[in-house]
């Protein structure tokens, strides 16, 4: 017999699929910076974004309303994948032998792979809405370029997707999977805009980085006279916001479960899966005087949030973007090949790093190796294999989880899984062989970029 304490998955049915999106910019403590337009360094207004996306979405990007209705056509698509699982990690938790109790939130089961789908269809009907006809993007491991393919073919919409280079040839397998929803890839840096000249000029054999990706796509954008715009997989507020369903779907899974984490826990790249899973429970923190506790994960080879600044930067490297304040690397600078692509961006979401910068949320940054430590034996107990980015989050669950064993005290720990790493088995093969470089954080390179930081006064 199974008592109800003893469940291991947290479902819920198409009707409870959230009806709203989470706007924590109604909840925080102190209004966000603006952001800057790159040429007059003054706030922009909705028109200057009018170029790059649909009105809608400039809309939620500023809007301050605490909930924001999903469409129906949108909770229709929902359907397809969501309420997405919780699972309680029963078999990790013993493997362990840990009094804490590990709960996972598991977005792998979009059919794109990963999270990135519940903001590529959303943004994918607004685009439709207004009469979009093409959209521009760039994409690290290519978890958001297939998400957004595939949205795409849904929308009857074509899209075109600037590829990280050093990912392009380190993950085929998602290029093909872009090409199978119809959209065109091309490796970047590419001869095929000005940014990608410039850089192919002084580094003919540039590895890419996101912020040269974004570049591309956003001039292909700016060049087409209002008949291609640009779409982003994570960073901005209506990104964010896009990804809350996880996290609200996640509150009544665990009223269904009659437990609530102590501490939530995500990867970040931009910051997307993080916030999206862990803002309504920072909502509920806010409004309710708990103590609950939030952990950003990132890569040491990339390590926006612990060793950035933060400061007004570009989001891409040609300076073709408006300025935000977040913490940033500098945006002229190329992290290392690490096989989480996704992890690989110079700044942060502007959401996550307020948050950070006030003291509610905390970061850490771990090595490629110790993580695939933890994704590989997260595979042989829980059977999931997790996508390279999400095995951050994996790692330091199980480190709070042992960190509870050391105390002797139970802890629930949650933590969103936001991929699975399917496509992604030549990471594996070369942590298996013994391949993998634990990258460390070069100081010097650093020191470089900061340099490059634009000169904008302190607002
Ligand atoms: C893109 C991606 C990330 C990183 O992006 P965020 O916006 O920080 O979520 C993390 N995990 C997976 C599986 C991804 O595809």
């Amino acid at each position: 017999m199974t008592t109800q304490n003893e469940r291991t998955r947290f479902l819920l049915g198409e009707h409870e699929i959230p009806q709203a999106w989470y706007n924590v910019l109604a909840d925080l403590p102190k209004p966000l910076p603006p952001v800057l337009h790159p040429a007059t360094l003054q706030p922009v207004g909705p028109d200057d974004l009018a170029p790059l996306f649909p009105m809608a979405l400039i809309m939620q990007e500023v809007s301050s309303e605490r909930y924001i209705e999903i469409p129906e056509p949108v909770r229709e698509m929902y359907k397809l994948y969501r309420p997405s699982p919780l699972i309680r990690a029963r078999r990790l938790e013993k493997w362990l032998d840990t009094p804490a109790r590990i709960y996972y939130k598991y977005e792998g089961v979009s059919p794109a792979g990963s999270h990135k789908l519940n903001t590529a269809i959303a943004q994918a009907f607004y685009n439709k809405q207004e009469g979009v006809k093409k959209l521009a993007t760039e994409t690290g491991a290519g978890q958001w370029g297939s998400a957004l393919s595939m949205a795409g073919a849904f929308f009857d919409i074509e899209v075109e997707v600037f590829m990280v280079k050093v990912s392009y040839y380190q993950k085929p397998y998602r290029r093909n999977l872009m090409e199978v929803y119809g959209a065109k890839v091309h490796p970047s840096p590419s001869p095929l805009t000005e940014a990608g000249r410039k850089i192919l000029e002084r580094d003919p054999d540039s590895p890419g980085s996101l912020g040269i990706a974004i570049s591309e796509a956003v001039e292909v954008a700016a060049k087409s006279g209002g008949s291609v715009k640009y779409s982003l997989g994570s960073v901005l507020n209506h990104v964010i916001l896009h990804q809350t369903v996880v996290g609200e779907e996640a509150l009544q899974q665990f009223a269904l479960a009659d437990d609530y984490p102590d501490v939530v826990i995500g990867c970040v790249g931009g910051g997307s899966n993080f916030a999206g899973f862990a803002l309504p429970f920072l909502r509920e923190r806010l409004h309710k005087g708990l103590n609950t506790r939030f952990i950003a994960v990132e890569p040491r080879a990339c390590p926006s949030l612990t060793r950035g600044k933060y400061a007004y930067d570009y989001g891409d490297t040609a300076h073709l973007t408006p300025l935000i304040k977040m913490h940033t690397l500098g945006h002229t600078f190329v992290p290392s090949g690490i096989h989480a692509g996704g992890l690989r961006y110079h700044g942060m979401a502007p959401i996550v790093a307020a948050l950070v910068d006030q003291g509610l949320m905390e970061a850490v940054a771990v090595y490629q190796n110790p993580v695939f430590e933890a994704a590989v034996t997260f595979a042989r107990t829980e059977g999931i294999l997790p996508a390279p980015e999400s095995a951050h989050a994996v790692r330091v669950a199980m480190d709070e989880a042992l960190q509870a064993k050391a105390e002797g005290r139970p802890r629930v720990i949650a933590f969103n899984l936001s991929g699975h790493g399917l496509l992604d088995l030549s990471a594996y093969d070369a942590y298996l062989s013994g391949k993998l470089e634990d990258f460390e954080f070069p100081p010097e390179a650093l020191e470089k970029s900061l340099a490059d930081l634009p000169k904008v006064e302190m607002i």
